[in-house]
Parts: C-alpha cells; structure tokens; sequence
C-alpha cells in the first residue's frame, strides 16, 4: 500500500510555477482521473519507484517504448557506451546506417528511413511529403487517432486531446484545421465518400495501423486493406502510423499483423528505446523527394543521435521472438484479470486487444470508434484507478489510453495486480457519475 504522497505532492506544486500545469506532457498531471502525479525517483524492470518510495508495478512503460522493462542491461550499457564516445556530431553516423537497416529488414514495404526526434515530427514530415509528392494539400484522419500534436492532426485527436474533452486546439488556425477532413474510425464508406467529394484534393489518409489512443480501438477486418484500395484508387497515399504498434505488438509491428501495406510510415516509442528518436519511411521513390536527394525539405540539428540510436538499435536487438511471445502471454494475463475481477463486482466492461496492447472500456458493447468510446461509463475510471494506484500497480491515468505490458512483468508484479484489482472493481462499480461514493 502507498504510504505517503507528500514529497510528490511538495513536488508538484514547485512544478507548477516553473512548468505549464506542472508536467511536460498533459496526461502525466492527472487532470481527469485527479490527485497527485507521482515522481518517480527511478525504475528498475517492471517496477517505478517514486520520491516517497512508494513501488509500482509499471502498466503504462513510458506510454510504449519500454518493452523489454527499464533500465534493461544491454540497453543501458549500449547508450553509457555511446556516451562516452561522444553526444552528438551532427555528422554521419554508422549506427544510424545500423537503425535504418533494422527497420528497414523489419517492416517489407519500408524501403528507406529518415530518423526523427519524436512521433509528433515524425507524422508532421510524412504530411508534408504526402503533400509533396502528389501536390495535393488535404488529409484524412479519424476521429480518436492521435498522430502527436501536429497542427493539422489535432482536429478530434485521441491521447491527451481526449482526456482533457477537447474538440481541437486555440492556436491551430482555420487555414491549418481546413485542410484536414476527420472521419469516423472503421467507417469506410465514410472514407469513400470523403474521396469522391473532392477526388483530386486528398494527397492521403493517415491512421493509427491499430488505434490505441482513444482506449485500444483495433481495425474491423479488412479496414486497413480497404483505406488502401480506396487511396490507391484516387491516386493518394495511405500514410500508416506504427509509432505505437511498431515493434511493440511484433517483430514487423502492426504490418506484421494484418499484412496490409502502407505508402508512408512513421515510427517511434519502441524503435528508440525511451529516449528521444523517431522514424519516418517508405517506399523509395517517395522517400527520394525528401531533402537532399528531392525538393521537400525535413531536418533536424539532433537527428539520428547517437545516444538515442544507441538506445534504438538495442532495444530492437533485444527484441527477438520469444520477447514478443512473452509480450502477447502478459497481455493476455492481465487482460483476463482485469475481465474476471469486473465481472466478479458486476462492472459493464469490454477488454479490448491489438496485438498486446489493452484497455478496458466501462461499456456493455464492443467499441469500434472514438463516439462509442465516448459514449463508455468513463466516470468510473478515476475510481478504478485510484483503487489500483493505491495497492501499487499505475495504469494510465485516463480512459483513453492502452495499458502496456513489458517482459519484465513477473510473477510477484501479477500477484500485486491480481491482490489490487478485487478493490479496484469494487469502487469502479461503487463510483457514480457525479463522483466516488465512499
Ligand atoms: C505517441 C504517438 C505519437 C506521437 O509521438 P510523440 O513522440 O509523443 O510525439 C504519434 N502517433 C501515435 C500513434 C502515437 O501513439
């Protein structure tokens, strides 16, 4: 049991003058689900461990990328190797080569990579290429995909855009909003119409390969081959956003999973290792329009970082198939949990699967897209969690995001995980919409 929040709570209001809100990104200050935002001191396999010294069982691994557990040996001693031979050049690197080759030999219809500082940079490039390429200036999205916080993806964006309720953002202009068209997720026919309104002007569709970002919202079969067809069909690209699925849910990422392929790609989270770096790629005469081989132009003082390369490279060495095994068992462990423990306090619920991605929605029906996910009994969430955070297991603090597992999930974590949840269930079938009942 959590003993004491003051030195995170001390913590916070010190943050709170210096940093916006008190976080570098929304969703760490706990807005939607209220109470104190942990600091975490450090981590160690699957466990955080706060300022307080209180222990977690780690359920959100960094939102993604830390798959093999923190602090992983062979990922600490390749970046503290990097390091010491130096932070950054701004000149070529062979380990940059190395990462490239990596995704390259993982994802078929990736054929060339530009490395990134973040998923955000990464979806913002491929737009721009798209747009570069086929000289068309519109984009589709879904509404509850989040693709970072790019200007002209903002519009209905799942994550933290989510959590907070917020329909887009002040500070994107008209012009930027305009050109992005927001269709429902796993609707088709929506996709098509969108097309025949105005067939010259969509340079292309941008979706989450497998949603995670509006709660786990997997793609109904034959989605992701149909936005490829119908793209196709009028001349756009199909712009596929791994930076979540890709090398989490396996070896190929999502592409693994359904097959189909995608023009543009973009990667993040797992291919760096928890520090900052990101991707970008596809086929090679799309990829030849980028700068200095073609006129769109894309940078980055620190892109391609050693340190973060280094990290990248190690994490994807590391990850070999009995990883994702591992991945896909503890997923489905903890999935079955979280259904039998509601079931027991009599909760509504859906545990919704992509690959080893999970969440839990507070909904008596499957949620197929971002209304549906709205519509779940989400008010039950702060209670829910609280419950869990309390006997030391930290899942997301909102309804709409996945819950990660990591290899490093043992049996002790899920003891901790099956001794919290009874509890957990109770007070999110105790809580009402108004609030928790005591
Ligand atoms: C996390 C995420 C991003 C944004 O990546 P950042 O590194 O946070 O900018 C983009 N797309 C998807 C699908 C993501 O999950």
């Amino acid at each position: 049991m959590i003993v004491s929040t003051a030195r995170s709570a001390q913590l916070f209001d010190r943050a709170a003058a210096v940093i916006p809100g008190g976080v570098n990104s929304p969703v760490r200050a706990f807005r939607s689900v209220g109470g104190t935002p942990r600091f975490i001191a450090n981590a160690a396999g699957c466990r955080l461990t706060d300022v307080d010294g209180n222990s977690y069982v780690d359920l959100i691994c960094s939102w993604g990328p830390m798959i093999l557990g923190h602090a992983h040996p062979a990922v600490v001693e390749a970046v503290s190797r990097a390091a010491a031979s130096g932070l950054s050049f701004g000149a070529p690197t062979e380990a940059e080569i190395e990462l490239a080759e990596a995704i390259i030999g993982r994802v078929d219809p990736v054929q060339q990579v530009r490395l990134v500082n973040s998923g955000t940079e990464a979806t913002m490039s491929a737009v721009r290429l798209a747009r570069g390429c086929t000289g068309r200036s519109k984009v589709i999205k879904f509404a509850g995909c989040y693709h970072g916080h790019v200007d002209a993806l903002l519009a209905d964006a799942g994550s933290g855009v989510a959590t907070l309720g917020l329909p887009t953002s002040p500070g994107v202009t008209g012009a930027a909003a305009g050109e992005t068209v927001v269709l429902p997720y796993n609707d088709l026919d929506a996709v098509a119409a969108a097309f025949a309104a105005a067939p010259d002007q969509i340079a292309g569709v941008i979706t989450e390969a497998a949603p995670g970002n509006m709660g786990v919202v997997p793609p109904a079969p034959g989605f992701n081959a149909g936005l490829a067809r119908i793209t196709h069909e009028y001349g756009a690209l199909l712009i596929v956003d791994e930076v979540m699925t890709g090398f989490r849910v396996g070896p190929a990422g999502w592409y693994g999973i359904d097959g189909v392929a995608g023009d543009l790609y973009t990667f993040g989270k797992v291919m760096s290792g928890g520090l900052p770096a990101a991707a970008f790629g596809g086929r090679s005469d799309l990829m030849e329009y980028l700068a200095p081989a073609g006129p769109v132009y894309q940078a980055g003082t620190l892109s391609g970082n050693p340190v973060a390369v280094a990290a990248g490279l190690a994490t994807l060495q590391a990850a070999d198939p009995a990883v994702y095994t591992t991945l896909d068992d503890n997923a489905r462990r903890l999935g079955r949990m979280l259904d039998e423990a509601l079931t027991a306090a009599g909760v509504s619920h859906r545990v919704q699967f992509a690959g080893n991605m999970v969440s839990v929605f507070f909904s008596e029906t499957p949620v197929t897209d971002y209304a549906a996910a709205k519509a779940a009994e989400t008010w039950r969430y702060p209670a829910f969690f609280h419950a869990l955070l309390d006997r030391g297991v930290y899942p997301p603090p909102s309804a709409y995001e996945a819950w990660f597992v990591s290899t490093a999930l043992d049996d002790d974590a899920f003891d901790t995980i099956a001794a919290a949840l009874p509890a957990a269930a109770r007070a999110a079938a105790a809580a009402t919409p108004e609030g928790t009942s005591s």
